[in-house]
C-alpha cells in the first residue's frame, strides 16, 4: 500500500462502514478525509447551483425514465458481459469483460456525457462546455450535446489537439467548437481550468459537462452516480449467468470514472476483491508514471483534496503514461477513500506491460481493447496466475482504435523491423 497513506484497521473500518452506510460524500462533499470543495469564491454559487438542481433531479423517477431510455436506445445498454475463453485458457482463470468498448463513442465516457447534458437541460442551461484531454470525452460530449440540441464548446489543450487531431475533427463534425487553450500546460489540466474560468463568467445559462470522477463537489459524486450503470449490469449479469458474484473485478484508473463506475455495486460484496490499476508509465519515480494512488500524496488539484503526484513543495508532478485517458496527476476522491479503508487494491502497470496485454487480448479475443483498458488486462493477468481456476470481471473501458497512432509507432514498428 502507498507508503504515504496510513491508517490504523480501526479507522479503516470505520471508514469502510461509513462509506457503506452511504454517509459519503458527506454535508460538505468529502468522502472521508477527501473531497470536498477547494475553490475560488467566485465558483461556490455555481457549485451549490449545481448540487441543488442535481439533488432535486437526479433520482426522481421522470429523469431517470429518460437517463434509462437514452442509454438503451441510443447508448446501446446493457453492454454485454462477455466471456474470454482463449485468454482464460492463457491465464488459467476464467476471464469476463463487461464491454464498454460496445457503448455509442467507443467507451465508457458517454453513459456520464448523456446523463449531465440531460440534467443541463432541466437546469435550463443555454450552452455547455466541456475539457478534454485526449478527446474521448470531448466526443462524447459533443455527441450528447448534438442528440439532445445544446451548443457545445469544447476546451483542449493545443499540445493535445495537435496529439489528438483526429478527435478534433470528430468533435467538429458532431457540432462542437473545439477551443485551443495556450496557457498553462496546454494540456488537460489548462483545459479544465479554462472551462471552469468560462462557467464561472455565466453559470445561470451554462453547464460545465465534467469527464470523470474528479473535480470540486458535487462532481465525484454526480460522475460515479451516472457511471454506477456499469457495475450494477455487471453484477446482475453476474448472477444470472453463474448465479453467484465473480472473485474479483477490475478496472483501470485515470480520473477514476469507469472504475468507480464498475466498483460502486460490489463495494458492499466484501468477498469480491477489488482491484484497481493505474498507469505505471516508464517507472516509480516521480515524472515517470501517473499513479496518483500508488505513489502519490495528499493535497489539492482543481477544487479537490485527494492523492496527488507532487514534488516536496506541492508543485504537481509531470505525469507520464503511454495512454493519454490515464495522463492525470490526480485522482477522484471516492478511490482515496476506497484505498485508505482498505476495501480496494490499487497497483500499476507499465507502458510495456499493458502494450503486451493490449496484443494478447486482440489476438487471443478478437478485442482490440484501449491502451488505457489494456491496464486492467495486465493487472487481471498478475492476478489470473496467483488465483488459478478463479472468476474475473475486466472493465473492458474502451475500444483501441483510437489508439492506432501509438500503436503504428510501439508495437507495430518493431514487429516491422
Ligand atoms: C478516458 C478513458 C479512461 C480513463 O478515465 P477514467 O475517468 O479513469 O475512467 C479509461 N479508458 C478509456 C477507454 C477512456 O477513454
Amino acid at each position: 500500500m502507498n507508503a504515504h497513506v496510513r491508517f490504523t484497521a480501526t479507522e479503516q473500518r470505520a471508514l469502510l462502514d461509513a462509506e457503506l452506510a452511504g454517509q459519503f460524500p458527506d454535508a460538505r462533499g468529502r468522502f472521508g478525509p477527501y473531497g470536498g470543495r477547494y475553490v475560488p469564491e467566485t465558483l461556490i454559487p455555481a457549485l451549490e447551483r449545481l448540487e441543488a438542481g442535481m439533488r432535486e433531479h437526479l433520482h426522481r423517477e421522470d429523469f431517470q425514465r429518460e437517463y434509462t431510455d437514452q442509454l438503451r436506445h441510443w447508448v446501446g445498454r446493457p453492454t454485454a458481459l462477455s466471456h474470454a475463453p482463449r485468454l482464460s485458457a492463457a491465464w488459467g482463470a476464467e476471464v469476463w469483460f463487461k464491454r464498454e468498448d460496445l457503448a455509442h463513442t467507443g467507451a465508457h465516457k458517454i453513459n456520464n456525457a448523456v446523463g449531465q447534458a440531460l440534467l443541463a437541460k432541466r437546469l435550463g442551461a443555454k450552452r455547455i462546455v466541456a475539457e478534454t484531454g485526449a478527446g474521448q470525452h470531448g466526443v462524447a460530449s459533443a455527441a450528447a450535446c448534438a442528440r439532445l440540441g445544446l451548443p457545445c464548446v469544447v476546451y483542449m489543450g493545443a499540445i493535445d489537439m495537435e496529439r489528438q487531431a483526429p478527435n478534433v475533427g470528430r468533435m467538429r463534425l458532431l457540432g462542437a467548437e473545439v477551443v485551443p487553450v495556450t496557457g498553462g500546460d496546454q494540456t488537460l489540466r489548462a483545459a479544465i481550468d479554462e472551462a471552469l474560468r468560462d462557467w464561472v463568467s455565466d453559470p445561470s445559462s451554462t453547464f460545465y459537462l465534467l469527464g470523470s470522477a474528479v473535480g470540486p463537489h458535487p462532481y465525484p459524486y454526480l460522475v460515479r452516480e451516472l457511471q454506477a450503470v456499469i457495475g450494477r449490469e455487471a453484477r446482475a449479469q453476474c448472477i444470472e449467468r453463474h448465479g453467484a458474484l465473480p472473485d474479483a473485478i477490475f478496472a483501470c484508473v485515470g480520473g477514476g470514472s469507469n472504475s468507480i463506475g464498475m466498483f460502486h455495486a460490489f463495494v458492499p460484496d466484501e468477498q469480491v476483491e477489488i482491484i484497481g490499476v493505474e498507469a505505471g508509465g516508464r517507472g516509480v519515480k516521480l515524472g515517470e508514471n501517473a499513479a496518483s494512488l500508488s505513489y502519490g500524496w495528499p493535497g489539492v488539484l482543481q477544487g479537490c483534496y485527494s492523492l496527488l503526484l507532487q514534488d516536496e513543495n506541492g508543485q504537481i508532478h509531470e505525469t507520464d503514461s503511454i495512454s493519454a485517458g490515464l495522463d492525470y496527476p490526480g485522482v477522484g476522491p471516492e478511490h482515496a477513500l476506497l484505498l485508505a479503508a482498505g476495501r480496494v487494491k490499487y497497483e500499476s502497470a507499465t507502458d510495456s506491460e499493458a502494450l503486451a496485454a493490449l496484443q494478447e487480448c486482440s489476438r487471443l479475443e478478437g478485442i482490440l481493447p484501449a491502451l488505457e483498458t489494456a491496464h486492467a488486462l495486465h493487472g487481471a493477468k498478475r492476478w489470473a496466475a496467483l488465483n488459478p481456476g478463479k472468476r474475473l470481471v475486466v472493465c473492458m473501458s474502451g475500444r483501441g482504435d483510437k489508439d492506432m497512432p501509438t500503436l503504428q509507432r510501439t508495437i507495430l514498428a518493431e514487429s516491422r523491423s
